[in-house]
């Protein structure tokens, strides 16, 4: 079963790279007995173009404040109208991902849906 964010990411070419390159290296992190000095870097650099790909070209699919998270929870008492901060687009964005860090699995084979 393919999930939502799989089927839009698949529509852009961009997504699909970068989705790709974060979600290998977090599949990499994830292997037992991987060395945290081999994947670290990679995974931070990649995750950041990835988070900042979704922010700049598909805000429109940044979730809500989710319940149930602190962080969340702070920027609701602390509501603002205007646009949202930078701070704020990233921590949306890693909730977004959130079903892509799910698949991304050594043995989970859903991300070579976006290859
Ligand atoms: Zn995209
Ligand atoms: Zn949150």
């Amino acid at each position: 079963m393919t999930n939502e964010l799989i089927q839009r990411m698949a529509a852009c070419g961009d997504c699909r790279k970068l989705a790709v390159d974060y979600g290998t290296n977090l599949i990499i992190s994830r292997r037992p007995g991987a060395d945290q000095r081999h994947w670290e870097l990679p995974l931070t650099s990649t995750g950041i173009r990835l988070d900042d790909h979704l922010i700049t070209e598909h805000a429109e699919w940044l979730p809500d404040r989710q319940p149930d998270c602190n962080v969340c929870e702070l920027w609701r008492e602390d509501y603002k109208i205007g646009p949202i901060e930078m701070a704020e687009a990233l921590h949306r964005a890693w909730h977004l991902c959130e079903p892509l860090r799910e698949i991304c699995t050594p043995g989970n084979h859903q991300l070579t849906r976006l290859m």
